[in-house]
């Protein structure tokens, strides 16, 4: 098995070699932090991202889904605070030219350190930035000796703030200043926030209900080399939750065990997650926590969970003059009605690239299947079946004696249910291995006793057992291992 960080490479490169995740235009050299998904890592993306939708909007009642533009009114982001306020501290290194976010400086710098003094200056980063004393941290990373890792020197420029939205012209004419200027989204939230109230009059939604989006987002990240974990261009799945002023802090408890419901429900184990709670809260939150995976690079944020009050909401009835009220007709103990009010907020936001990138993580295995006889390993990708891009492979033994018939009829049969894959060509030990390297829970292996008895071989991935079932038993077989 290979250490942690070889696994992450180990990863990349089979991603790569068996058509999950290719960098974007590679004939050109790729384009930094940016991704295209091939034939399988679209299918693993799709069924992903298919699993949190059902499970957050059909399960949930009271949640509804939409799909809103990437492109929105530039106001927009003025009054998210977007414009003003969603940069990252900077520094660069004189002699390299290198550009470096500061918390990742400091976190790579502590990741070196023995354990408490690491988590110690941690800690006073934490400070530092809450109070965003830029001219402090610039002193605590010369005093720390934090170097730069291309120059090796501690020759640094003072630390700056960059906003990372990307901006285009829209329309058909340019230079004509800001007026014609728009953003790509940097998150799916705020289509959320200017559709509140269509959705809740014309869905009749009544508090508190949430609303759920998928879709692109783009930030114009500075240190972007984790692979899918940090990208230019990414998939969110949010959902806001809009609830009564005051019932915030009981909903955001709620929303962190139903999230953390859902991690598991992927099979993971509750080992390889833990909550971490926000010190240096964003412009919009009164409390905020993400849900860290251990990943081969160590525990980061995958999802965050956030209780951003009345912020946004308030702040699009100040800019756009529209009233962006609930009129509330239940009444409070005291039989006093709520009446209107701008309603708070509880968002979950979870990346669907990096939601990929854990269920690869913790699917992927090396196994040393060597006997005394001979040398054999396999690479195997434990997906759960409900995610794996493919189903169930359909193996004729042999291209004759009527078997690729019987596949076919198989294939028929199945396709319209699920993704499934018919191969024909190598011998069955490859086209076996194969399957495992994508992670296909079943494979079906139709042979001469097929033909008389009507049976065939299924083969299952995580055991590599064998068993022989009717083929008219298939079918349902799988269906029901990817409820
Ligand atoms: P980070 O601290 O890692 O930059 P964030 O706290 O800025 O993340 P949020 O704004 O809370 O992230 O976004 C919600 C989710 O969107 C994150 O938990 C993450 O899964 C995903 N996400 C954010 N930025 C990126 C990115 N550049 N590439 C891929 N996924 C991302």
């Amino acid at each position: 098995m290979a250490n942690d960080s070889n696994k992450f490479q180990a990863i990349i490169s089979h991603c790569k070699e068996y058509g999950f995740i290719f960098p974007s235009s590679e004939i050109y050299d790729g384009l930094s932090a940016v991704y295209d998904y091939g034939q399988y890592g679209s299918e693993l993306k799709k069924n992903i991202r298919d699993y949190w939708w059902k499970w957050m909007t059909q399960l949930h009642e009271n949640i509804v889904g939409i799909d809103a533009a990437i492109f929105m009114h530039p106001t927009t982001w003025k009054a998210s605070g977007h414009v003003d306020n969603f940069s990252d501290p900077m520094i660069d290194n004189k002699d390299s030219k290198k550009r470096y976010r500061v918390d990742h400086l400091i976190e790579a710098h502590a990741e070196t350190l023995p354990k408490e003094e690491g988590e110690a200056l941690l800690a006073k980063m934490d400070q530092f930035l809450a109070k965003e004393d830029f001219g402090g941290l610039k002193s605590f990373i010369e005093e720390n000796k934090i170097k730069c890792s291309v120059s090796g020197t501690c020759n640094w420029t003072d630390v700056r703030q960059f906003n990372l939205m990307f901006s285009t012209e829209f329309g058909a004419v340019s230079g004509e200043g800001d007026d014609n200027m728009v953003y790509l989204r940097p998150e799916t939230a705020q289509g959320i926030f200017v559709n509140f109230l269509n959705v809740q009059k014309t869905g009749r939604m009544k508090i508190p209900f949430g609303i759920a989006q998928v879709g692109k987002a783009f930030r114009n990240e500075i240190v972007a080399r984790q692979f899918i974990f940090r990208m230019r261009e990414f998939e969110q799945m949010e959902m806001q939750f809009f609830i009564r002023p005051g019932t915030q802090k009981q909903w955001y408890e709620y929303w962190k065990e139903e999230r953390m419901k859902w991690h598991l429900s992927l099979g993971i184990p509750a080992s390889r997650y833990r909550f971490h709670d926000h010190v240096k809260l964003a412009h919009y939150a009164d409390a905020a926590c993400d849900i860290e995976y251990d990943f081969p690079i160590g525990f980061k944020e995958v999802e965050g969970i956030h209780s951003r009050t009345d912020f946004d909401l308030r702040n699009h009835q100040e800019y756009s003059k529209k009233k962006m009220q609930y009129f509330d007709n239940e009444t409070d103990e005291a039989g006093k009605p709520y009446g209107n009010y701008i309603p708070y907020v509880i968002e979950t936001s979870i990346g669907l690239d990096r939601t990929v990138m854990m269920v690869l993580s913790e699917a992927y295995e090396e196994q040393d299947l060597s006997s005394p006889e001979k040398q054999d390993s396999r690479v195997v990708l434990k997906f759960p079946p409900k995610l794996s891009p493919v189903k169930l492979a359909i193996l004729p033994l042999m291209k004759k004696d009527g078997l690729p018939e019987i596949a076919r009829q198989l294939m028929d049969e199945c396709k319209a249910s699920f993704r499934c894959f018919y191969e024909e060509k190598d011998t069955i030990g490859k086209r076996y291995r194969r399957q495992d390297a994508i992670g296909t829970p079943f494979c079906v292996t139709i042979d001469h006793q097929s033909k008389e008895d009507g049976t065939v071989t299924i083969r299952h991935r995580d055991s590599m057992l064998q068993e022989r079932i009717s083929i008219r038993d298939v079918k349902e077989l799988v269906e029901k291992s990817i409820q």
